[in-house]
C-alpha cells in the first residue's frame, strides 16, 4: 500500500491529461493519489472516471498558490467539495487574474527579444489554469532556455526580469477557504517555504498536516519535518509534484511515496473536523 498525495494534470499545468495520469500510476505500486492541481478541481472527476472498475482510490484535491511576505506558500486542500460555491467562485476569479499575468510576462519577455505570442501560451494550457510553467516550457521548446529551472531562473522567478506579481491569496485565506469546502489543509513542500516560523501561524488557521516527504527536502529535511509534525500534532504527508516527464528538472511518478497509515490518519482527522 503506497499512496502519491501530490499529482497534476493538464488541467494545470502537468503534461498529462487525466486519463494518461491514470494510466501512468496504473503501472507503479500507488494504491491511493490525490489530485492536486494548481487552483482548480477540473482535473479530479475525469480521473476518477479514467480508475474507474480499478482498485486505485482517488482524493479530491487542490493545490492553492498563496504569498506570505514575499513568499510563495503552497496549500494543499484534500476532500473538497469539488461543487462547492465558494470554492469555484475563487477559483474562477484567480483563473482570469492568471491569464492576465501570462498576457503581461510575455510581454516583458518579447520586450527583452523574445519572440513568443500568447497564442502559443493558451495552446498549450488548452482549457486548464496558466501558469508560469506553461511559458518556461515553450521557453525550452523554443531553444532559448535548455532546461524548465533555467526558464525560472533566468526570466520568471520573482526578482526576475520577466517576473510579474499578481493577487494571491493569502495562506490564512487558502486555509479558510478548503475549511469552508469541507476539505483538510495541508502545507505543501515546507522546505521550498524556508520559513518553518510561518508553520505555528498556519496551525492556528487550521492548518492540519505537512508535506514531509518531498522530492528536494533531504533525509535532515524530512526528520525536521516529522518533528514539527508530532510537536503540533500535524499529520505527516508527502508527494512526488509529478507534473509528467517533462525533463530531468522534475522527479517521476513512483518515486516518492508514502505509507498507507499516513493517508488512514489524515482521513480520520478530515472525518472527525
Ligand atoms: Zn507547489
Ligand atoms: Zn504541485
Amino acid at each position: 500500500m503506497a499512496a502519491d498525495l501530490h499529482l497534476h494534470t493538464t488541467a494545470s499545468d502537468g503534461k498529462w491529461t487525466p486519463e494518461e495520469l491514470i494510466t501512468q500510476v496504473q503501472k507503479t505500486n500507488l494504491t491511493t493519489i490525490a489530485i492536486t492541481d494548481h487552483d482548480t478541481v477540473d482535473g479530479v472527476l475525469p480521473c476518477i472516471a479514467a480508475a474507474m472498475g480499478s482498485d486505485l482510490e482517488i482524493i479530491p484535491g487542490i493545490e492553492l498558490n498563496t504569498e506570505h511576505n514575499n513568499r510563495d506558500v503552497h496549500i494543499l486542500g484534500y476532500w473538497i467539495r469539488l461543487n462547492n460555491e465558494q470554492l469555484i467562485e475563487t477559483l474562477q476569479y484567480r483563473r482570469e487574474q492568471r491569464a492576465e499575468r501570462g498576457k503581461t510576462i510575455i510581454e516583458r519577455l518579447n520586450q527583452l527579444g523574445i519572440n513568443i505570442g500568447f497564442d502559443k501560451v493558451q495552446e498549450l494550457a488548452g482549457d486548464g489554469v496558466i501558469g508560469r510553467a506553461h511559458i518556461a516550457r515553450i521557453l525550452l521548446e523554443e531553444g532559448y532556455v535548455e532546461s524548465i529551472n533555467e526558464a525560472f531562473d533566468k526570466f520568471l522567478a520573482r526578482n526576475k526580469p520577466a517576473f510579474v506579481p499578481y493577487q494571491k491569496l493569502t495562506p490564512k485565506e487558502a486555509i479558510k477557504l478548503v475549511l469552508s469546502a469541507g476539505g483538510i489543509p495541508v502545507l505543501a513542500h515546507p522546505g521550498l517555504m524556508g520559513d518553518d516560523n510561518l508553520i505555528k501561524e498556519l496551525v492556528e488557521y487550521g492548518l492540519a498536516g505537512i508535506e514531509a516527504v518531498y522530492p528536494s527536502h533531504s533525509q535532515e529535511e524530512t526528520n525536521k519535518y516529522l518533528r514539527i509534525c508530532e510537536e503540533y500534532q500535524l499529520c505527516p504527508t508527502g508527494g512526488s509534484d509529478c507534473h509528467g516527464n517533462i525533463d530531468k528538472d522534475h522527479t517521476a511518478l513512483g518515486s516518492i511515496s508514502i505509507p498507507a497509515e499516513w493517508v488512514a490518519q489524515l482521513k480520520a482527522r478530515w472525518l472527525n473536523s
